[in-house]
This record gives C-alpha cells, structure tokens and sequence, in this order.
C-alpha cells in the first residue's frame, strides 16, 4: 500500500516537474508575442516597454533561411524608351506595394536587413531610382500619399544638367524623409575601363559629396550601368560602402556578395500582374 502510494507521488511529482519546465520556457521574453493568456509579468512588462520606448521600433524578426530582398530598379519616370516608366505606372505599383502591405526599406533598413538576416515586417521592398532625373520630383506626391520610401542613386557631378536633380531639389526631396540619396559615382562611367586610381576617386568623390552634403554616411553605392571587376569590388569596400547593386537580375541576397546584389527591373507596359510576381519573395 504505501509503495503504491510512492509510486503515485513520483508520478505527480513529474508531472509538475514537466509543467514548471513548460511555463518557465513560456514565460521568458520574446519578441514574438504569442504567449498564451497565462502570461507572466516578464512578458507584460516587456511589451510595456517596447510601448512606450518608440512605436515605431518594434523588434526585427530574425528569418530562419537567408532573407530574399526585392530591390526594385526604375531609372526616369516619363516615357519613351525601356528605362523610362510613366508616372501612372509607378503610381499604380506603388499603390499596390501599400495595399499589400510591402514595407519599402530605407537605404539604412536595407543594410540592416542584409546584414543581420532580420526583417521589420513579414513583406519587405526596396526601391531604387537610378540617375538622379529631374522627373523624380513627380514621384513625391506619390510616396506622401502611401508614406513610403525609395532611395535615389545620383550622379554627384549632374546635379546642374538640365534634365537631372539640382542640389535644391535634392534637398527638397531629402527633407521629405521619403527619399535617401546614394552614390552613383561622380561622372557615370563605365568604371571597368578606368585605372584603380580613377575609380578610386570616382567612389570617393561621389562619397564625400554625399556625405557632406546630407551630412550622412553615404553606406550604399550604384555601379553606373551595373559595370564593375574584382577592383571596383575591393576599391567600394575600402572606400566605405556597405552594399553596392549591380543591373543584374534576380532577387538580391547576401550570398551574392555585398558588393554584387541583383536588382529587379521595372519595365515600362509591364502589367500589374507581371509586377506582383516580380515582388512575391517569400521569407521564412
Ligand atoms: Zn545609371
């Protein structure tokens, strides 16, 4: 009888041991806050925080695979040639990037994204302009309406050609909080056919404006026509880059070297069906 009953005690025992194991495990702070309504106040208190901190920092979820990130390539926005697209377009895509609720990354979230495998959101974009055209300026009203973000890869010795962004406008749209500016080198040369040296400068010069001129640290550089060697390459890292992007195609992803990111080209007439596959990156 009382080996029965010892029995029964260590079978209790046990049980609350396994019980204790589950809900210390469930009480330890998460990010993803999907503990039961059973939650202890290690949780609460922690979603206290991250409340009143700031809203919009919530904490990036770290992806179990490698994160696919489509970066989105759009040159002019007007007509008549493949690298133009018409405003309408651009207006519709974006419009539906927000109505399926894409985040478009900052040239900073982008970085962060690469770097550290997290994402803010489940649906992440990033778009980006290259060549700094006057026409740019038709997109602001555009990104206030659906609040977003694109980030500008300009030609730092355009900015008085006629048919490109003046240092006002660019300030102008910079002060939108909509718009980052990037390098795209200085003159848009092909930088494959220039010496270390003439690269060099090329990456610095455009740097150095940048970063003095927005008073950043300009962390994201554009290959004039995607071109680059092994030089350009090393020569971008120790200039200070973080990431460069290439023209070719594909989804960009780390593996592909930070200095060699594929893009994704929007193509003026292409339907809103096309463009929707074209950003359809899933993340787990
Ligand atoms: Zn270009």
């Amino acid at each position: 009888m009382f080996k029965k009953w010892r029995l029964w005690g260590s079978c209790l025992l046990l049980i609350a041991l396994i019980a204790g194991a589950v809900a210390w495990t469930q009480s330890r702070p998460s990010h993803v806050q999907t503990a039961p309504a059973t939650t202890n106040h290690v949780a609460q208190s922690s979603r206290h925080t991250d409340a009143t901190t700031t809203l919009a920092e919530k904490p990036w979820t770290k992806l179990k695979q490698p994160l696919k990130l489509p970066i989105l390539m759009y040159h002019s926005i007007s007509t008549g040639n493949q690298l133009r697209v018409p405003l309408q377009q651009f207006d519709q895509e974006m419009t539906y990037l927000k109505r399926h609720h894409y985040r478009t990354l900052t040239t900073a979230e982008a970085i962060r994204a690469l770097t550290t495998n997290t994402v803010p959101q489940k649906k992440v974009v990033w778009v980006t302009l290259d060549d700094a055209y006057r026409d740019n300026l038709k997109i602001l009203p555009v990104l206030r309406k659906n609040r977003q973000h694109v980030t500008i890869n300009a030609i730092t010795g355009f900015t008085t050609k006629s048919n490109h962004l003046s240092l006002a406008a660019m300030r102008r749209m910079r002060d939108t909080g909509r718009v980052d500016f990037a390098s795209h080198t200085v003159r848009h040369l092909d930088l494959t056919t220039l010496s270390a040296k003439q690269q060099r400068a090329e990456l610095d010069d455009s740097k150095t404006w940048l970063d003095t001129t927005f008073d950043q640290d300009t962390r994201l550089l554009c290959y004039p026509a995607g071109r680059n060697n092994e030089t350009t390459r090393r020569l971008a890292k120790q200039t200070g880059y973080t990431l460069a992007l290439t023209t070719q195609e594909g989804v960009a992803e780390l593996s592909q070297g930070r200095y060699s990111l594929k893009r994704l080209r929007i193509a003026p007439k292409m339907s809103l069906a096309a463009f929707a596959s074209v950003v359809n990156v899933k993340n787990r």
